[in-house]
């Protein structure tokens, strides 16, 4: 397959007139300042898709609707109420079609990868299915009918809070032991087999809900991939933490887990200066989701000091609130102006593009915390293309880096034309091919869950 593109962002730098061959589902060749071959499909510009770090696929299915005041003060732990009696009465058949719903979505945003952090494995009543991967298969299913990359991070969660404190009645559907979980890993690990290029790292949930001998139990499990951990999302979970430790949850992980290069630190929001800098030396990156995060009320990470002291970000979104991978970098930058009062501030140097500055930032951040192959539209790598519209109103006349400013700051997801993962066509004219047929059926399940 040929494909051709007026522009494209390659590893150094942008190209024109760029023809991209694509054998089995990888790039083999790319060839700059070719004119359209006869019989190749045009289309406007070429980037890399991105990862999306963190994802609840299930929380889909309640965006918008934890957004009523309530009687006293609202914030993340009200929202969280919200979101267990969402929960409630899901099935695996539900789990797979809300997950569809937002991994097509995702496809539709630019995302070519998802870290499903997945934490739901349970029945309703909290007691275990026959089958330890019920629900971890609907989420895998999700991903072969849309054909997003998927990473699957098994979650392991016990406790409510810090010290091991007993789980709650609205955990009981993510609760699990060490050797369950083991099981667990193992069976992602097949059921991962059959998508093209999936992957499995392992998610200890937050300091909250696992303690430090359970961590220490799980860690193995990982065996090389990925492992994210919720952390210092919460001003309250971080006087929790001091409380039980006398430090800090960044401080305590930096200090007494192995945290580097295939760590994802999800959110750590509250950070002191050493805390930041500690974590940009670890190697580890930092999972931002600043749209749900914003939604949450979380608070603001300090993104310009910790990306001038070398640290690494990447992007997810978390709650699913919104999807919109443009979006996800517009609210980054944004809540840095609000709090400085001042603009462009995430571009490294004067002259710096900073749509260009924190794709880059993130296209590199996301491929290392999903433990990817080589990235970028190169030979070799996975054929995962966007391709955005220079027709559409924010991207006319752009060139370079002002194509990525264009989408970031104002074009956001109507500006992506098509994606292309592992070289499969899912999204033509921005319509994931089975939107029709997914969006039907997730209509369907969304009725009878909330008409009850
Ligand atoms: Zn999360």
């Amino acid at each position: 397959m040929q494909l051709w593109f007026e522009q494209a962002l390659l590893p150094d730098g942008w190209a024109a007139d760029v023809l991209v061959t694509v054998d089995g589902g990888r790039i083999e060749a790319v060839a700059r300042g070719v004119a359209r071959p006869r019989g190749a499909a045009a289309y406007g510009a070429a980037v890399p898709g991105i990862c999306n770090v963190h994802s609840h696929a299930f929380q889909r299915g309640m965006a918008g609707l934890a957004e009523t005041r309530g009687p006293a003060h609202d914030d993340f732990w009200t929202w969280r109420e919200v979101m267990y009696r969402f929960l409630d009465r899901l099935t695996p058949q539900d789990v797979a079609a809300i997950s569809a719903q937002a991994f097509a979505e995702m496809l539709e945003a630019g995302f070519t990868r998802v870290g499903e952090f997945h934490y739901l494995h349970n029945d309703v009543d909290g007691r275990p299915y026959a089958a330890v991967g019920e629900l971890a298969d609907a989420v895998v299913s999700a991903a072969s009918e849309t054909g997003i990359g998927l990473t699957l991070l098994p979650v392991f969660y016990a406790h409510a809070d810090f010290g091991g404190a007993a789980p709650k009645p609205g955990q009981r559907r993510f609760i699990s032991d060490p050797d369950r979980f083991a099981q667990l890993v193992a069976h992602a690990r097949s059921a991962v087999r059959g998508l093209d290029g999936g992957g499995v790292g392992i998610a200890p949930h937050s300091l909250r809900a696992v303690t430090p001998d359970e961590l220490a139990a799980i860690l193995p499990l990982a065996a090389g991939g990925p492992v994210h951990i919720h952390v210092a999302e919460q001003a309250r979970e971080v006087e929790a933490c001091l409380a039980w430790c006398g430090a800090r949850p960044v401080e305590w992980l930096l200090a007494n887990a192995p945290v580097a290069a295939d760590w994802c630190l999800v959110h750590a929001t509250h950070l002191t200066d050493a805390e930041r800098m500690g974590l940009a030396r670890s190697g580890a990156v930092a999972g931002l989701c600043p749209i749900t995060e914003a939604n949450l009320g979380d608070g603001i990470f300090p993104t310009r000091r910790y990306l001038d002291e070398g640290g690494r970000i990447a992007i997810g979104t978390d709650s699913n609130i919104q999807i919109d991978a443009a979006g996800e970098l517009r609210a980054l930058e944004y809540a840095q102006r609000l709090a400085a009062r001042s603009r462009n501030l995430l571009a490294p140097a004067q002259g710096d593009s900073v749509g260009a500055a924190l794709f880059r930032a993130t296209l590199a951040g996301g491929a290392q915390a999903l433990a990817e192959g080589p990235q970028g539209l190169q030979a070799g790598a996975s054929a995962d293309i966007v391709a955005l519209d220079l027709g559409h109103p924010s991207l006319i006349e752009r060139r370079g880096d002002a194509i990525l400013d264009g989408w970031v700051f104002s074009g956001g997801r109507d500006a992506v034309e098509a994606v292309w993962r592992a070289g499969e066509p899912w999204v033509e004219n921005g319509r994931h091919r089975r939107r029709g047929e997914i969006a039907a059926r997730y209509r369907a399940t969304l009725r009878r869950l909330l008409a009850a």
